[in-house]
């Protein structure tokens, strides 16, 4: 089965928990203290684009539709993202922790009535998550969530903001409860491409699907693409069960390792990255 139940994940994780606590220990030269990274008055060392607004304008034929986003959230065309946890730091080479977020960090689920589509609903898929991540940042990588959120079938801002508003809400209070900077990115189009690479990470692109990762590569201010020790995993791997290979074919066309979300998450982290 492709995913056990959650006690199941909850207790296959320990032994990586562990193991990532006890490296921290021996790698000092390597912590970052999360608390320092929070910090407000860190300066932002890449601001967003002014092209990224909110209201978002996303074009409808010849229409100009003006979407309102949770702050911080800001968007174009092509994607909404933001900032959450503060600013980033991100010396050269700093490599990429890529996660997918629905079925990867969180479960969607719907809550007090409101389908899964606009439930502001989240929580850790594994209960190790939290910690891997945390372990992740002090360790010096870079932690990005990139997701899909098509409202390609709406010509209106009411159910794209029903729909866009809630996923943003999800991801941001998935980020302050992990409390460590994270740059999100949510593909809004999946018409939108970007150097024959689509955003959304369901099309087949010319190039690939991996303009998403390009865009937070690009927002990190990274010049090199694909940093040695960036990742991506995702639960969308061409598994029996799974509902596409969108995030295998990402990480190839990012030209980055990709695991499952089950591999990350109940095994050894560290001995895959
Ligand atoms: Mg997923």
């Amino acid at each position: 089965m492709k995913q056990p139940a959650n006690d199941v994940k909850q207790r296959l994780s320990v032994s990586g928990v562990q193991r990532l606590a006890e490296h921290q220990h021996t790698t000092d030269a390597a912590r970052v203290d999360a608390e320092t990274t929070t910090n407000e008055n860190t300066p932002c060392l890449n601001p967003l684009p002014a092209q990224y607004t909110n209201p978002a304008t996303f074009t409808r034929g010849t229409t100009r539709v003006q979407v309102r986003l949770p702050a911080p959230f800001v968007g174009n065309d092509e994607v909404v993202l933001a900032r959450l946890g503060g600013s980033l730091q991100v010396p050269p080479g700093t490599p990429i922790a890529g996660f997918d977020f629905d079925g990867t960090l969180s479960n969607r689920r719907a809550s007090n009535g409101v389908n899964k589509w606009r439930s502001t609903y989240w929580d850790h898929l594994f209960a190790s998550s939290r910690n891997m991540v945390r372990a992740l940042a002090a360790k010096g990588f870079a932690i990005v969530v990139l997701t899909n959120e098509s409202v390609d079938r709406y010509k209106n801002s009411k159910p794209m903001e029903e729909q866009l508003g809630p996923k943003c809400q999800r991801v941001a209070g998935w980020a302050a409860d992990v409390g460590i900077p994270v740059l999100a990115v949510v593909a809004i189009s999946k018409l939108a491409v970007s150097g024959g690479h689509s955003f959304h990470k369901g099309p087949k692109g010319v190039a690939g699907n991996a303009a998403m990762w390009h865009t937070a590569e690009a927002l990190l201010g990274m010049q090199s693409r694909a940093n040695p020790g960036s990742f991506f995993v995702g639960d969308a791997a061409g598994r029996d069960g799974d509902h596409g290979d969108d995030d295998r074919r990402l990480a190839a066309s990012a030209g980055v390792p990709f695991y499952t979300e089950d591999e990350f998450f109940l095994g050894d982290p560290l001995s895959l990255i």
